[in-house]
């Protein structure tokens, strides 16, 4: 799903002339159907479709793909994204005349490192009427069949957007309706977007048009498609390559004394459908809460989670008298978490503008997406100052502290006020802004970022490995405050709308953002239950792991090892005679020996600054 969320963009010419190309357009676009973006030239078109596929940067606002921000990408990210998630057609075609339709094909996967496999090709090449012209070089092609080559390479990679600049302004009538045909039935499985000034075939095509002048948007024909692309956001989606290979490193992560635990009961969340209780699912819990115990996890989070089959699933709201259930099941009182709503300028701080030029450790502006409800001092952990004592006091996490300190705040009288250290920020009780709210900070939670230490100067991280890493399991969790009654004056006082939604007893994950590839592999960082390893020596069977071990499952071996990966497929064609598990087995017993492995370990080890331990997961 995509959303726009008060997107501008400026172009600046070298003389300093100033081009508004889009002005504050906000605009969600669900995961399916044909859209198209009309308007005379010069309104933004082409501006719009180049900066959701990456290919430009946005000069203010947020725009945010499937819940993820990517205004916020850097370079590398970028381009996993758009290798991941977009496909590329435009008006001049893009494609290489030296090449026969068959490589031009074949290339667009060897571009992202991928071993293009024949069968796909010829399939896509029958699709798509190409079959009797693989040989063909482009210059042998008329400008309806180049088009297709075109859509055949943006198709190769299976994107999940397809964007198209005008993909039919250099056709004739014809062949202009035999690719619009074609955009249509791709358009039953994936979104696509095309550019165009052919109002006609809009009216006749498209699932939704969208009009812009002037950078804005003056009409949209069914802006309500928005329904249904809910329901759909709830199916298992493949996610991009780079984020699976985050998603895995953070269910490798085993951090002690971290505040905020990533774990999901899903053993639990079953117990609430229906809301009945099951003894045997709360015997899970109580060994999952001792996992978590062992490991210094002592904040969980718990949510509803709804199951049609493995993977598809649905996480809802926790609502009051769930809460109570579970607190009468678990004879504990709880913590409330709120997030808050996609209104989320309401409760904001406001920073001093920051110049980065290469992403340190200070790269994202941390925002405040979680309101938690202390109602005892256990939830903090080591903590300076206080914690909050009335309703207008705040602890934060260290990575907003120093933040503030380097970059200033604005103070409730719209001063940017800058601290000079930690104990100043806590002690000089000044009063920030926060939103229509006036705050103080009380405490900060010291979370240990001395491993951070030397980036803290400015110097650039350019492994893109620890970047993930600090900005997914380091800064997202210090985007949680604590608070007393707080979260009862904000609601009040926004008078706007209810700008906190209750969310999910104590701490972490936002129930929207949920992934479904999220919730297995956290489970891997908790063995509840007996399961079968592979290790050096052979297979094992274990039913605890001790602290400083990781398991890394088949899968994720698969993503974190491009090596393994290929050394299994050719394993699995020279033995064919074997079964899955046997090849999986012997193949990965012999890969523990390998340099591969090594390296790997080594490098998981920078990342998790833990040891990984040589036991793969069946
Ligand atoms: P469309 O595709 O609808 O014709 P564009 O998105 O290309 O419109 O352009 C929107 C506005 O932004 C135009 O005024 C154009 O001149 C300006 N613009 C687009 N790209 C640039 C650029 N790289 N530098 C300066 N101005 C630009
Ligand atoms: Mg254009």
């Amino acid at each position: 799903m995509i959303e726009f969320k008060n997107v501008s963009k400026t172009y600046k010419t070298k003389k300093g002339v100033e081009t508004k190309a889009l002005n504050n357009i906000n605009l969600k676009i669900g995961n399916v159907g044909l859209v198209f973006i009309v308007g005379k030239s010069g309104s933004g078109k082409s501006t719009m479709l180049n900066i959701l596929g990456g290919l430009d940067n946005i000069t203010s606002g947020e725009l945010l793909i499937n819940n993820q921000n990517i205004s916020k990408f850097k370079n590398k990210e970028y381009d996993s994204y758009r290798n991941a998630y977009i496909g590329f057609i435009f008006q001049e075609f893009n494609i290489l005349e030296e090449y026969s339709v068959y490589e031009n094909i074949e290339l667009a996967l060897r571009l992202q490192n991928q071993k293009p496999q024949k069968d796909e090709v010829e399939n896509l090449l029958n699709r798509l009427g190409l079959k009797d012209l693989k040989q063909r070089k482009p210059n042998e092609l008329s400008g309806g069949q180049k088009q297709r080559v075109a859509i055949a390479r943006a198709l190769i990679k299976n994107p999940k957007i397809i964007l198209a600049d005008e993909p039919t302004g250099n056709l004739d009538q014809t062949n202009g309706k035999q690719i619009f045909d074609l955009l249509k039935e791709i358009s039953k499985e994936k979104l696509v977007i095309v550019v165009s000034h052919d109002i006609e075939a809009a009216n006749k095509y498209a699932d939704r048009i969208i009009e812009l002048k002037d950078g804005n948007i003056i009409k949209d024909t069914n802006p309500e498609i928005e329904e249904k692309e809910e329901k759909l956001n709830l199916k298992k989606s493949k996610l991009p390559f780079s984020y699976s290979i985050k998603l895995a490193l953070k269910s490798l992560t085993i951090k002690p004394l971290k505040l905020l635990m990533t774990c999901i009961l899903t053993a639990m969340a079953l117990i609430f459908m229906g809301f009945t209780v099951n003894c045997l699912i709360f015997d899970k819990v109580d060994l999952m809460t001792n996992t978590m115990k062992e490991n210094d996890q002592y904040v969980y989070t718990v949510n509803k989670t709804e199951y049609y089959g493995l993977y598809d699933q649905r996480t809802y709201e926790l609502k009051e008298q769930d809460i109570k259930q579970i607190e009468k099941d678990t004879q504990s009182a709880l913590n409330k978490a709120y997030m808050l709503n996609n209104n989320n300028s309401l409760l904001t701080f406001e920073f001093g503008t920051p110049e980065i030029e290469k992403p340190d450790y200070y790269m994202n502006e941390p925002a405040i997406i979680r309101f938690v409800e202390i109602i005892d001092d256990k939830v903090v952990g080591k903590l300076i100052g206080k914690l909050p004592e009335t309703n207008q006091e705040l602890v934060i996490h260290k990575y907003l502290a120093e933040y503030i300190i380097k970059y200033g705040v604005i103070d409730s009288e719209n001063n940017l006020y800058k601290p000079k250290s930690i104990e100043d920020l806590v002690n000089s009780k000044h009063e920030l802004k926060l939103g229509d709210n006036k705050v103080t900070i009380s405490g900060v939670v010291d979370d240990d970022n001395s491993q951070f230490e030397e980036y803290k100067n400015g110097n650039p991280i350019n492994n893109y490995d620890l970047r993930n890493y600090i900005q997914n399991d380091y800064i997202e969790p210090s985007c949680t405050v604590y608070v007393k009654g707080f979260t009862n004056v904000a609601k009040l006082n926004s008078n706007k709308r209810e700008i906190l939604t209750k969310m999910s007893i104590t701490n972490i994950i936002d129930n929207e953002n949920i992934n479904p590839e999220e919730i297995s592999t956290y489970n891997l960082n908790s063995i509840t239950e007996n399961k079968t390893i592979i290790t050096k020596e052979g297979l094992k069977e274990v039913n605890k792991l001790s602290k400083n071990e990781v398991i890394l499952s088949i899968n994720d071996l698969k993503k974190l090892d491009p090596n393994y990966n290929q050394g299994l497929e050719d394993y699995s064609k020279e033995n064919s005679t074997l079964s899955y598990n046997q090849i999986v087995e012997t193949y990965t017993q012999n890969y523990l020996n390998t340099n591969s492995f090594k390296a790997l370990k080594i490098k998981l080890k920078n990342i998790i600054k833990k040891q990984v331990k040589q036991i793969i997961l069946l």
